[in-house]
């Protein structure tokens, strides 16, 4: 069993991507995952001269190796959000959300990425009559007020969407789709080292300094000028470059299991129609088919970034053959983590903090909205478009967490394991 994410064995990061890094730039992002390199595209785009700085290599973060799962709306729910912050802020952040999901599919369709765009939906699985009342419920809600084509499936139809017998009603999002995160990641990388961006990895940012031209960010290979800088560093957060930052992010970790392939015809009994799915409980999972007809599924039995990857291997094959007992003789070929950021709202968030620009917050739903975020922060900064609406809401940290080492979150994974298994 490799400890790689399967997408990065299958589809290797082009060489000659990386450069040197300059003195100066008008715009430096730190952070070179989907939000990073969406932002700097537009901003490349526009005439400017991009620098894009990673502490590890290029699209090495969550982007290269996530579920490639594609659905909108937020972490949250837009539910929360319209009773927060009321219908403009909610309908507005609903449709930027629609948007994600287009740009994700215009992005990886386009012929010098090839992203492998799945279409089949994406969908909720669940077990029982509470189940089923809840879906209902949920798909009543967003129709009435986002006119969602959402529909619930029951037991008569299920096996459209899923094989065997575990799972018997679903909530299907027609809109959603699957995407190769490697070949996503990494081709918008090439494509904006081709606009003419720099992309520098090796590169932590250590600290960022405010001074009357401009702001200089200090590296670990050395300083660099710039007019804005944008921290794109999401679910990799650390106190370095902003310890202010840091204590309104938390980062969690998601683990996945690659199976070997298994063939059309066995993958097809398991996801017949070609929908994603996950799972609707705290700890969730989310399970797929791939371009080669592997199963993947993904998730994590505490919230902690550090688990061991064989124990999660374990963990997760445990969930699939629960799921799907006849893939008890399928080898795991791969298993890999990687790290989310977590807000305390459960909302994405576009602000401004020690001298530079953020974009971040997506809580595993960040490969449409790391794209939105970092096109949208770019509009701003271009003033080509008013101010996200990710930017008016308010991010705030808790009195509880300076940053560091989040403590609570072991015995929250016993709580949402708790109630996950009560069902509530
Ligand atoms: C295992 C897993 C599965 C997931 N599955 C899904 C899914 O199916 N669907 C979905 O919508 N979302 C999913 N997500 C979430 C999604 O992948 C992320 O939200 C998204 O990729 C975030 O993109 P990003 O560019 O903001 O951050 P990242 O891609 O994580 O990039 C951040 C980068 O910042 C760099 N960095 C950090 N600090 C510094 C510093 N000081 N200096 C320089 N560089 C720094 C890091 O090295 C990293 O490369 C998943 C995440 C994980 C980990």
């Amino acid at each position: 069993m490799k400890h790689i994410p399967f997408w990065v064995d299958d589809h290797s990061r082009p060489d000659g991507l990386t450069s040197d890094l300059p003195k100066e730039t008008e715009y430096l992002i730190v952070g070179s995952g989907l939000t990073g390199l969406s932002a700097g595209h537009r901003l490349v785009g526009a005439g400017k001269t991009v620098t894009i700085i990673d502490s590890g290599e290029i699209a090495g973060g969550a982007s290269s190796m996530n579920g490639g799962m594609v659905s909108p709306d937020v972490k949250a729910g837009i539910r929360t959000v319209l009773a927060y912050y009321g219908p403009r802020i909610a309908h507005e952040m609903w449709a930027s959300t629609v948007r994600s999901v287009e740009l994700v599919r215009e992005i990886g369709k386009s012929p010098d990425i090839d992203a492998v765009i799945h279409e089949g939906g994406m969908a909720a699985l669940g077990r029982g009559s509470r189940k089923l009342k809840e879906f209902d419920q949920t798909v009543q809600w967003y129709r009435n007020r986002f006119g969602v084509d959402w529909e619930v499936i029951d037991a008569r139809d299920i096996d459209k969407i899923v094989g065997g017998d575990h799972f018997n009603v679903a909530l299907f999002e027609p809109e959603g789709f699957g995407v190769h995160p490697a070949r996503l990641s990494f081709g918008l990388a090439a494509r904006v080292a081709r606009q003419g961006a720099v992309l520098v990895d090796d590169c932590e940012a250590v600290s960022i300094e405010r001074r009357s031209t401009g702001t200089r960010v200090q590296t670990k290979r050395g300083p660099i000028d710039a007019g804005e800088v944008i921290l794109a560093t999401n679910g990799y957060t650390t106190r370095q470059p902003s310890r202010e930052l840091d204590r309104l992010i938390v980062s969690v970790g998601s683990y996945i299991i690659a199976t070997e392939p298994l063939g059309e015809a066995r993958a097809s009994s398991v996801f017949p129609g070609g929908a994603m799915t996950y799972t609707r409980k705290r700890l969730l999972n989310y399970q797929r088919r791939t371009h080669d007809d592997r199963i993947i599924l993904g998730g994590r039995r505490s919230l902690h970034p550090g688990l061991d990857l064989k124990d999660s291997a374990r963990d997760l094959r445990q969930s699939l053959i629960t799921y799907w007992p006849t893939l008890a003789d399928a080898e795991i070929t791969h298993v890999w983590g990687g790290k989310l950021a977590v807000p305390f709202d459960l909302t994405p968030h576009i602000g401004r903090i020690d001298g530079a620009w953020y974009a971040m917050g997506y809580a595993g739903h960040g490969v449409g909205l790391s794209c939105q975020l970092g096109h949208e922060l770019a509009g701003m900064l271009l003033d080509e478009d008013p101010p996200s609406v990710y930017s008016e809401i308010e991010h705030d940290g808790r009195f509880y967490y300076t940053g560091g080492r989040p403590w609570f979150l072991t015995p929250a994974s016993h709580l949402y394991r708790a109630l996950d298994k009560l069902g509530v």
